[in-house]
This record gives structure tokens, sequence and C-alpha cells, in this order.
């Protein structure tokens, strides 16, 4: 009989490691093992909880040498569940979250297990910001290494546009640094390429001065949806930089927020942040909140933690999700009433359609600076059921998969990483097909065994060439 690897792998760890190890039966494994999306539950054989870089080093070679399959966490909010597995390793990097902010050079540096919420409070306490997403229970590793995309896009890039330096440990345990002059291909590649190339430990990014934004937000009634989606369309194009629009098509929430007539009913939510000084903004958002229940509107000006965390709660932790994702470089008038007619039948009271524009300083990269890519389709929509018992999956599932089919035809080829499902590794190429012979290149090097592939996985070459 053999010996469970597993096992093999917790025997060969446990007197050298200096965090946690935790496997099934102890105390704090069910917690460890959960992660956000309720729809992926695995067990996996093992769960190291990094205390430092050399604890990565090690849980990596000791996978590497059982043969062990490695998932790699940081907030585990893989929508695709890729931070966790069956039998395998997950190393965890919940207890490396040290950020140190330099408030003079407008630079940070934080350790690769941090959450967005750590981040904002320590860059807030300097009146600085790093540009990241909208929900701060976020995994900043995940979201950073697929791109990240959140209030402050238009006005200071995407967050892989702001970081300077990586600090990784390769397949092989090697501690390595990427940036504009070490290992320049890899810097590259980490800016989009999500967590092919190895474990980061750090990051070196850039600040930018900002602590309150203006907020105003409207629900559009469903009546008024295909009006509102026309002008927003065209409105956003000539857009200044420092205003962010975003919409939601979904079922208005039964409270006291909500004007009774529009209660369960099909609505747009319109969420605009203005960066700028907020007296210039003021026509802006007047125009854009013109199509909206009067009674609906909010304006105020919000601290930027306050902006930050708004949503948390609207995204718990568990309740089970499943996304589809894609680019429109313009949106057609069939595609505004394929919206429309979809919004109407939404199964779920927690299920939206996301729509952003980016453009702006995301807009203004060349698609050959990073593996993130092409900027120039700028509708970004993602469809994100979200519902909570397990007999409605099957409903659920198929509304996405019916409305992206749809929609289909008319977006752009392409896919953003981190909006990206489980079932969708068929769509990775697509994801970066002009820059996939590179990306291949600089995964050949770093990882030819594919030690890194529970992610949107670009297989090394050697691999590749089996397969064919
Ligand atoms: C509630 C919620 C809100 C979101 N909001 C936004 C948003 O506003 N903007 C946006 O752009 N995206 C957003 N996303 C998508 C988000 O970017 C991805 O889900 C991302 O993967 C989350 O990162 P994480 O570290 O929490 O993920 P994890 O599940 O911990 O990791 C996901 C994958 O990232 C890789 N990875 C993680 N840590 C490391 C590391 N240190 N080194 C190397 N690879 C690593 C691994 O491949 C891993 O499988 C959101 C997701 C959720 C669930």
């Amino acid at each position: 009989m053999t010996a469970d690897p597993s096992e093999e792998l917790y025997s060969s760890l446990h007197r050298r490691f200096k965090g946690d190890l935790l496997r099934p039966g102890n105390e704090g494994y069910e917690d460890a093992r959960a992660i956000w999306n309720g729809m992926v539950a695995r067990t996996p054989g093992l769960i190291a909880r990094c205390a430092d870089v050399s604890d990565v080093q090690t849980a990596i070679r000791a996978a590497s040498e059982n043969g062990i399959l490695a998932a790699i966490r940081c907030g585990g909010h893989s929508l695709a569940g890729f931070s966790t597995c069956d039998g395998g390793l997950v190393i965890d990097l919940a207890r490396m979250r040290d950020v140190t902010v330099d408030p003079d050079a407008r630079r940070a540096r934080f350790a690769g297990g941090c959450l967005l919420g750590s981040i904002d409070t320590a860059t807030q306490k300097a009146g600085l910001v790093f540009p990241s997403g909208v929900v701060s229970h976020t995994g900043a590793s995940g979201l950073i290494l697929g791109g990240g995309t959140g209030w402050l896009t238009r006005r200071f890039g995407l967050s892989c546009d702001n970081v300077e330096g990586f600090t990784l440990v390769t397949a092989d345990g090697s501690v390595v640094r990427a940036n504009s002059k070490e290992n320049a291909d890899l810097f590259w590649a980490l800016r989009g390429g999500g967590g092919n190339f190895g474990v980061v430990t750090e990051f070196e990014v850039k600040l930018h001065p900002l602590t309150s934004v203006v907020l105003a937000e409207g629900l559009t009634p469903e009546a008024d949806i295909r009006r509102l989606l026309e002008f927003w369309r065209d409105f956003m194009a000539e857009a200044p930089m420092d205003l962010k629009w975003n919409i939601d098509l979904r079922l208005a929430a039964h409270t006291e927020k909500v004007p009774v007539e529009l209660r369960g009913r099909p609505v747009a939510g319109n969420s605009l942040v203005w960066t700028g000084a907020p007296e210039a903004g003021r026509p802006y958002l007047q125009r854009a909140l013109s199509i909206c229940s009067p009674n609906s509107v909010r304006s105020n000006t919000v601290s930027f933690m306050n902006l930050q965390t708004m949503a948390d709660s609207d995204f718990p932790h568990g309740r089970r999700y499943y996304t589809k994702s894609g680019y429109f470089t313009y949106l057609d008038d069939t595609t505004i009433d394929r919206m429309v007619e979809a919004v109407a039948t939404i199964p779920s009271s927690h299920t939206q359609i996301e729509l952003a524009y980016l453009g702006g300083a995301a807009g203004q990269v060349g698609a050959e600076e990073t593996a993130f890519g092409d900027r120039s389709a700028p509708f970004i929509m993602n469809l994100l059921a979200s519902w909570t018992d397990a007999s409605d999956d099957a409903g659920n599932i198929s509304w996405v998969r019916g409305l992206f089919k749809k929609l289909r035809p008319a977006m752009k080829p392409g896919v953003y990483v981190n909006f990206m499902s489980g079932d969708e590794q068929d769509r990775v190429p697509e994801a970066y097909h002009e820059r996939w012979d590179r990306m291949v290149v600089v995964k050949s090097h770093y990882d030819p065994n594919n030690f890194f592939r529970l992610n949107q996985n670009v297989p090394p070459r050697k691999l590749a060439a089996k397969r064919e």
C-alpha cells in the first residue's frame, strides 16, 4: 500500500516549518479550508499557513519533490476556486500581511497575503491610495496579478499598472525579483498573467494622494434602462478620467433605502465616483443621475475608507457564485436590448449584470506593455450570479450561460482572467491572445513542469507539446 502523499509531505515539513500546518481533523482546519465561493468545497490534504518567505520556499520544494498538487491562496476570492484543491497542498499566505508605507516617496511594500483592506488602512494613514478593487476582503495578490480594476482605475490605472516590483518564490524554490531592470520579461508577465509564475511574497507599488471622493448613487426604473444604457455608452466615451460610473442591472432590494415602487423590480443601480474637486464634478453627476428615480438619488463626499468598504456585505463569504465575463468595444442596440430583456428573468435577487467602462489612465497603457494586454475595448461586463441554496445551482448557472451565449457575438475576443469561472480553461488562450506565445516563453523558463497550474493556466512549452 502506498503511503498517503500528504502525510509524507507533512512529515517532511513539520520540523522546519515555522507557520501552521493543518490537516483534516485538526482544530481550525474546517475554517481554513473554506474559500469565498461556497460552490467550491474541497478537502486539501494539508494547509501550510506560511509565516515568512522561507516557509513558502520550504513548502514549494517539499510539494515539488513529492509530486503534490499545490494551490496558492491569498484572500481565497478566486471565483473559479483555484485557491484550494482535493488531497493536495494549500500554500496559504494569510499570516503574511505586513504593509510598509514611505509617505515621502509615495511608495509602499506589502506582503503576498494582504487583503485590500489592510493596504487601504495603512496607506490612508499617510493620505495616500493604491488603486485596487471595490471589496475590502478581496485578496490583493490574486487581484493585482490578474490586473485589478476598481473605483480609481480611470484616474490612476489598473492595480498592476501601479506595481514597480515583485519578489516571488519560483517553482524551484528560488527567490527572484522582477522589475523594469531585473527579469523584465517576468515583470511584464506578472502584470496580468495571474499565478502562473510563482508565489509573490512582496509587491512594491506607487501610491497617489487621495482621502475622499464624491459618491453619487441612484436607481433607474425598468422602463428607462434602455435609454440609460444608450446615454451611458455615449457619455463615457467623452467623460473626464475623474469620473467612474458603474451600472448593475438587477432586482432592487426590499430595503428602506429603495423607493417602495421599485422594491423587487428590475432596475439599473448607478454608482458614480468623482475623484476631482467636488464642484467640478457636479454637472457630470447631475446629468448622469437625470435618468434615475429622483427619490432614489444620493450624492455625498465620502472618505476613501468608506468607499472601499461600502460593498463588503453585498458579497459575503460562503454564498454560491458563478460568473462569465467579456469586453465590448461598443454597446450596440441589440446588446442593450438583450441585457434589458435578461434583467426581467434574473433568477436570484443577488444576481447582477455588472457593467463598467475602463478607459482613462488604464486605457493609456500600451497593449504590449503588460500581459494584461489590449485595453481598447472599454466596456467590461461581468454576469455575476449569486444565490444561497444548492438546489438553485442549475437555474442560476443556466441563466448566466444562456445570456452569455446571446451576447457573445457582439463581444471583442478576450476576457479578464479574474472574472472567469472554473469551467473556462478553454478561454485562457483567448484571454492572452496576441500575448500567448510570449506568456508561454516566460512560463517555460520559470515553471517548466507547470508546478503552478491551479490558475488560468498557460502550459509550459514541453507540456503543451506533449498534449498535441
Ligand atoms: C467579492 C469580490 C470582489 C471582487 N472585486 C474585484 C474588483 O473590484 N476588481 C477586480 O479586478 N477583481 C475583483 N474581484 C476578482 C478578484 O480579482 C479575483 O477573485 C482574485 O483572484 C482575488 O484574489 P485573491 O488573492 O483573493 O484570490 P485567491 O483565491 O487567494 O487566489 C486566486 C489565485 O491567485 C493566485 N495567487 C494568489 N495569491 C498569490 C500570490 N501571492 N502569488 C502568486 N499567485 C497568487 C493563484 O493562482 C490563486 O489560485 C473580486 C472578487 C470577489 C470575490
